[in-house]
């Protein structure tokens, strides 16, 4: 054996020692939640599709209707060829539904990440972060060479103590956190993090990947605050791909110049951003919908005494990874796919199911895997 493949085969075989191996497995999914595996149908409460935008006709429609008029490639970088009438489109109607003078579109949520802070932060300057956070926010922060200060979960004192010993020293200073934390489902205080955040001259920056389409009528966990830097995805409620920022047409300008996974990357495919268009357009006509993934997610937590749901995910924490993985496959065999989530997703000692509901699934659906996680699930605990 090379001691490549043997450097993978230990590693591997530690990752199995720990319950900590992951494997693909084909997964076709369908029209609402239902998917299908090893011939099984299954009801998911594990996709982020929240409105189950990626199977409605009118988008899959707009996706065939790009790809006809434009092709199935974008050809090239944005700043070459690749920049196809759709992207302008898409771009203003995410201004819109953010209320941002601009906006500007990348390739994924984790592409944006990794462009935009480096594009923003340099070694003279200071990143505070939640501990949370997701793994691209600290990708991107990395990458950009910046001090990085990491302040508790949803801790507005600690922060505030950070800024105060941290910020004076620094040029430019940002603050980074998810608006909706993506394996814990809690929001971010982002009133009092933007007023803490202005107060030292520091760039609040929210990652809504798991808000827009979802909170707030579907603009978001930053609605009705100016947050200057406002990322997040078309990969999930959007029901597409793609990645966002949301903010001034100077600071979105300086992104299109500078960001090196916006500079050095081919657009994205017109299928791709025509679908994102017929989804926006959808999310901003039918607050209900927007509305029904939290709903649904509600009525699971009063059902089982849990506190009450924020956003569509729900987090029920098990502790180890095996344990986590034994309630997946009890679930799995009735009927529903919940996702076991194990560190390095989360952190060590706190592996749980991560629940996501989608405004398609039915009332009777969310009674009855409740039912089933009462007796199954935390009856065995
Ligand atoms: C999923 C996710 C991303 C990445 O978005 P993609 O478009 O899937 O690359 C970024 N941030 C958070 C908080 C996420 O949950």
């Amino acid at each position: 054996m090379t001691t490549l493949d043997q450097f993978a085969t230990d590693k591997l075989a530690r990752l199995e020692a720990g319950a900590l191996r992951r494997r693909l497995r084909p997964t076709a999914r369908a029209a609402g939640a239902m998917l299908e595996r090893d011939g099984q149908r299954l009801i998911s409460f594990s996709c982020n599709d929240y409105l189950n935008l990626s199977t409605h006709p009118a988008v899959i429609d707009a996706a065939i209707d790009a790809a006809r008029r434009h092709g199935a490639g974008a050809g090239a970088s944005r700043l070459v060829t690749g920049d196809h009438p759709l992207y302008r489109a898409l771009e203003a109607r995410l201004a819109a539904l953010k209320q941002t003078e601009d906006a500007v579109v990348f390739g994924s949520g984790f592409l944006a990440n990794t462009g935009i802070i480096p594009a923003l932060m340099t070694r003279d300057d200071a990143i505070f972060v939640d501990e949370l956070a997701h793994a691209c926010i600290w990708a991107g922060a990395r990458l950009s060479g910046a001090a990085l200060h990491i302040f508790r979960h949803n801790d507005l004192v600690h922060l505030a103590e950070l800024l105060a010993a941290h910020r004076p020293a620094a040029r430019h200073a940002m603050v980074a956190t998810d608006g909706v934390f993506s394996m814990d489902g809690d929001l971010a205080p982002v009133g009092q993090m933007l007023a803490l955040a202005n107060a030292h001259d520091a760039w609040l920056m929210t990652d809504d990947a798991h808000g827009i389409g979802v909170i707030n009528q579907g603009r978001g966990s930053a609605h009705g605050h100016s947050v200057p830097l406002q990322m997040g995805t078309l990969s999930k409620a959007v029901g597409s791909y793609g990645g966002y920022l949301c903010a001034s047409h100077v600071v979105c300008e300086l992104i299109r110049n500078r960001a090196r996974s916006f500079v050095y990357t081919t657009g994205l495919p017109p299928a791709v951003v025509g679908a994102s268009i017929a989804a926006l357009d959808l999310i901003a006509a039918d607050p209900a919908l927007c509305a029904a993934a939290l709903a649904h997610a509600s009525r699971f937590c009063a059902a089982l005494g849990l506190a009450p749901a924020e956003s569509p995910i729900v987090p029920l924490l098990l502790g180890t990874a095996e344990r986590a993985l034994a309630a997946q496959t009890v679930l799995e065999a009735a009927g529903y796919l919940v996702a076991a989530i194990r560190p390095p997703t989360v952190p060590e000692g706190t592996a749980r199911l991560r629940f996501a509901f989608t405004a398609g699934h039915l009332p009777e659906d969310v009674d009855r895997l409740a039912q089933l996680v009462r007796t199954k699930i935390m009856g065995s605990a």
